[in-house]
């Protein structure tokens, strides 16, 4: 018997399945539709936290952005928007972007059409209520899509936003830890602004967005001062290598004049 009779299907499925696989989980396939997945210079870093509004942590971030003069966009879930409305209103008043983290956090990728636009809708909702304003970002959890989730968001009017780098913050026990996790930021400003211009040019359109946790999707009250931590150890260093810290908005538009 020819083995493909055999062996055919079941590698088709195999290969169908790590295709699909990838376009769920790879931070910057574009297998389920268009996703930002870098700011849009290298000189633009632009730092963005999920799973806020967090009571316990949101607050210092906030400061501590402040002291480096510094904005960002918060990926936010909508069931703990509606437990901090003040908190979100308040991060939005300081000058961050509010982006869209779906209501309750769960895995799209198991999800129908219409389950993920209810996600997206009531995030949206209590966001709306909080700030005024509806957000036009969307980061998806855990970074799982599915063929529905991004067209879900075109119909919105919200772009899915991925990220260049994950340190995995959310499983931190210390700075310690997550500090040398976020090193590649510095190399890639290294690299690409020591005013060689072959390597800028190269670089055009390739500046880091780096996904880091404010909250935990499980519970309100996180833990995530490693996170705070490791952003103390680095924001200057970052400044120093001529990084700008921008928001999701600045990091795809282009300056103004
Ligand atoms: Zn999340």
């Amino acid at each position: 018997m020819n083995p493909w009779m055999i062996g055919g299907p079941a590698l088709l499925t195999t290969a169908v399945a790590g295709l699909a696989a990838y376009g769920a989980v790879n931070s910057r396939s574009q297998l389920f539709g268009s996703a930002i997945c870098r700011t849009n210079s290298a000189r633009k870093l632009a730092l963005t936290f999920d799973d806020g509004p967090n009571p316990a942590i949101t607050p210092k971030l906030l400061d501590l952005l402040d002291r480096h003069k510094a904005r960002a966009t918060f990926f936010v879930i909508g069931k703990f928007a509606r437990e901090c409305p003040e908190l979100l209103k308040e991060t939005a008043a300081r000058g961050h972007v509010i982006g869209n983290h779906t209501d309750a956090h769960p895995n799209l990728f198991w999800l129908k059409p219409d389950q993920i636009t209810v996600e997206l809708r009531c995030c949206n909702y209590s966001i709306a209520a909080a700030t005024g304003e509806k957000p036009r970002w969307f980061r998806p959890p855990f970074g799982y899509r599915n063929p529905w989730v991004i067209p879900a968001a075109r119909e919105l009017s919200q772009r899915a936003v991925m990220w260049t780098l994950l340190p995995g913050d959310w499983r931190a026990t210390s700075s310690e830890w997550l500090i040398p996790r976020m090193k590649s930021v510095a190399e890639n400003a290294q690299r690409n602004l020591a005013g060689d211009a072959r390597a800028q040019n190269s670089a055009n359109g390739a500046g880091d967005i780096v996904a880091l946790h404010d909250g935990g999707h499980r519970q309100l009250n996180a833990d995530r001062l490693p996170t705070l931590a490791a952003l103390e150890y680095w924001m200057p260093r970052w400044r120093d290598l001529g990084l700008e810290f921008v928001t999701i908005e600045e990091a795809v538009n282009a300056p103004a004049g």
